[in-house]
């Protein structure tokens, strides 16, 4: 069987070390800030902005929120991000997506100034982590690499079989991989027989969001699996994108779903923010 990579002991170690450095920053007066904003009432945006703000406050970064009403409009919600790249308190801003219907998302990125964009999804972000001179790193991904580097997994040389193409996790951990040297192959919807693709990976990252599509089958014996994937099946179950015991059969490594990379993203949103305070 394989090894399991528990993302929430990975989780718990870097948020020590984090706790420690914010504290050491806080004794040379500077505190590191963390702006939150939501817009509306969607009840998984809540969970999550609620889950932002306790998570910063159990490290010691300050988190300011914002939480407007759904029919906010554009023009309003640029003026509150203008504000908050001016002010001195805050190094890190993020906005809670999806935005309601009148709010061009990309426009509203787009303002968020490169040096606070605590998501990293920023264009000018998005540009330094392909050109391999990253400042943001996105949190989903960066908590990927962040995992495989603590299970002592080396990817120079190795085959990585990326399946899911999106820009917030497919994309960019393809390019963080490429940047380690492994040989990315980066697989979506419209794949020719992804079975054989996975099947020769050394490491599969599978970000796809629909319930293990990846057949435990197709898993190279001795890979390493990260499912990034999270889907309700049912009432209360959460599964991955993996068929997991069967791929567990056959891994060398494996993250569980919940338990795996889940716990990596607000983590790497806190060390963002702390990083960004560091900075300045
Ligand atoms: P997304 O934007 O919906 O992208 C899904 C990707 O999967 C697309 O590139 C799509 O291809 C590809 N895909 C869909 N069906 C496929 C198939 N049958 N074969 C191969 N590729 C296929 O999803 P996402 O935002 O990247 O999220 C992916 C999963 O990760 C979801 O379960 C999400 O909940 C989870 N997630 C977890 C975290 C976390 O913190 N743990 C964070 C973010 C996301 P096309 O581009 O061709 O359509």
């Amino acid at each position: 069987m394989a090894t399991i990579i528990d993302g929430k002991a990975i989780a718990a170690k870097i948020r020590g070390e984090i706790t420690a450095e914010v504290a050491k920053l806080s004794q040379r007066g500077i505190t590191p800030g963390l702006a939150v904003v939501l817009v509306g009432e969607d009840p998984a945006s809540k969970v999550y902005v609620s889950m932002k703000e306790k998570a910063c406050k159990d490290v010691g970064i300050f988190s300011d929120e914002y939480k407007l009403p759904v029919e906010t409009t554009e023009e309003e919600l640029l003026q509150l991000v203008d504000k908050l790249n001016k002010d001195p308190k805050i190094h890190g801003i993020l906005v809670q997506l999806p935005l309601p219907k009148q709010i061009n998302t990309e426009k509203v990125l787009e303002a968020i100034s490169p040096e606070k964009d605590a998501d990293g999804f920023h264009p000018y972000n998005v540009g330094r982590l392909v050109i391999g001179k990253p400042l943001f790193q996105p949190c989903t991904p960066y908590g990927v690499m962040v995992m495989l580097k603590e299970a002592g997994v080396e990817l120079s040389g190795k085959e990585v079989v990326v399946v899911g193409r999106s820009n917030i996790v497919g994309k960019p951990v393809a390019m963080m991989c490429l940047q380690q040297n492994a040989t990315v192959t980066l697989c979506h919807s419209k794949t020719r027989d992804l079975a054989a693709k996975v099947a020769m990976a050394d490491v599969v990252i599978a970000a796809v969001g629909q319930p293990e599509m990846i057949k435990g089958a197709w898993i190279k014996k001795g890979a390493v699996v990260i499912d990034v994937g999270v889907n309700r099946v049912g009432e209360k179950k959460l599964v991955g994108d993996v068929e997991y015991e069967a791929a567990a059969a056959r891994a060398a490594a494996i993250t569980p779903v919940p338990g795996g990379v889940g716990p990596m993203t607000i983590t790497m949103l806190l060390y963002n923010t702390l990083e960004s305070a560091k900075r300045r």
